[in-house]
């Protein structure tokens, strides 16, 4: 038994074991680590999507629900089909990956369901934590609690149904990543549709905009699509809700290193971030097997900057946005459209998609954030 008068060792303490954490922990082999999650995985179930190459999907294979070479945009004009030889579009089960990486922890890392109600920085990188009355003292600390943002923030947000269908759908080997024939009139908004097979489907009304809806909107929203593609619907198996921010993250002077999400590593163009956080985390266990226990930022500066202009463009002229992904998609292949998502873009695709783009809007943008001091 643990005594609350006597704090516990550690070595690290991670806090929070959503995608970052327990992907961190089940890197870490023999340091005496603990991860604080409060909440069960099966509690937090929903689709995480990535691209992904055969090594990487053979290592996800135990979460992975489905997985596509070919996936598509489309608007009122017209659809571009993208097919892939080199990478797959995968989607996991978060809870079957988070249960997975629990299952394979080494005896030296702890997962402890406990709420972290505070934290005191030494500012050497570890310092004191306490929950529900037991005190840790850890030589590091890796923090990943989601960050607050600001309510007026460029946000995706989005609502899910899980669905079996009446009759089989044609065309089940496609996912549809955005499909913009529906209302644009609260701001940009697409469908998503992975098709897990020809009767199963995750459908979702996305939303990037500052308002979040009420979720009888999405609901709406899917079942006008729904009726639109004439597709009944036998019966729901789940639902699934999120927000991510598509802003920087504020910040912190606490001297608490931050990882996954909290540190950055959503993707600010896409709400994309779990392949940044699996290349964080890789690189992150690799340091600190070798000593090092400095978390590596997700992206560049450059980078970063590339897609606060674009979000920028999308927030104060939202009119253009259907066409910046369609222009995206007609531009680039498969594979070029992969690497840009992916954040490993070369100078050939920045061009293509710099070509692609309106100048004028694009140019006020980048000037703007040039002077910004967000
Ligand atoms: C519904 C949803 C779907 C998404 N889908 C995709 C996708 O398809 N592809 C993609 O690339 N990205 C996706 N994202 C974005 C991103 O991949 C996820 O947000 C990812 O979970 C971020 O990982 P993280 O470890 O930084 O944060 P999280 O996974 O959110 O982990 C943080 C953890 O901290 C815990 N916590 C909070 N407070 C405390 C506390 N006081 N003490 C201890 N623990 C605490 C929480 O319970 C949580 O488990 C999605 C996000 C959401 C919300």
């Amino acid at each position: 038994m643990s005594n609350p008068n006597r704090p516990i060792e550690l070595d690290i303490a991670i806090i929070g074991g959503g995608s970052a954490g327990m992907t961190l922990a089940r890197k870490i082999s023999t340091l005496k680590t603990a991860v604080f999650e409060p909440r069960l995985a099966s509690e937090r179930d929903c689709s995480w999507a990535l691209w992904a190459q055969p090594q990487q999907l053979e290592e996800l294979s135990p979460a992975i629900k489905g997985s596509w070479n070919k996936w598509r945009f489309i608007d009122q004009s017209g659809e571009v089909i993208h097919q892939s030889h080199q990478y797959r579009y995968a989607s996991l089960s978060s809870s079957q990956y988070l249960q997975h990486c629990e299952a394979s922890l080494s005896d030296s890392v702890h997962l402890v369901r406990k709420s972290i109600d505070r934290v005191e920085s030494d500012c050497r990188g570890g310092g004191q934590l306490s929950a529900k009355g037991q005190t840790y003292c850890a030589k590091t600390i890796y923090d990943s609690r989601p960050p607050e943002m600001p309510d007026n923030c460029l946000r995706q947000h989005f609502f899910g149904w899980e669905i079996r269908t009446k009759e089989p759908i044609s065309e089940a080997d496609i996912a549809t990543l955005m499909d913009f024939r529906v209302d644009q009139s609260r701001g940009l908004h697409f469908i998503y549709v992975l098709p897990f097979s020809d009767s199963h489907l995750l459908v979702e009304s996305t939303m990037i905009s500052t308002q979040l809806e009420d979720k009888d909107w999405y609901r709406n929203a899917i079942s006008q699509w729904l009726d639109d593609q004439n597709i009944q619907v036998q019966s729901k198996l789940r639902e699934e809700y999120g927000v991510i921010p598509m802003t920087a993250v504020p910040s912190q002077q606490d001297g608490v290193a931050r990882i996954g999400a909290a540190s950055g590593a959503v993707r600010l163009s896409s709400g994309y971030a779990f392949s940044s956080i699996q290349a964080q985390m890789a690189t992150l266990s690799n340091s600190i097997a070798a000593g090092d226990r400095q978390v590596p930022r997700p992206f560049s500066r450059s980078l970063i900057f590339m897609d606060k202009v674009f979000n920028r463009v999308l927030k104060t002229e939202p009119r253009y946005g259907v066409g910046l992904f369609m222009a995206m998609g007609r531009t680039l292949k498969a594979d070029a459209f992969v690497r840009f998502m992916l954040g490993h873009a070369g100078c050939i695709d920045w061009i293509q998609v710099i070509m692609a783009m309106p100048k004028w809007p694009f140019i006020k943008a980048a000037l703007a954030e040039a002077f910004s001091h967000d």
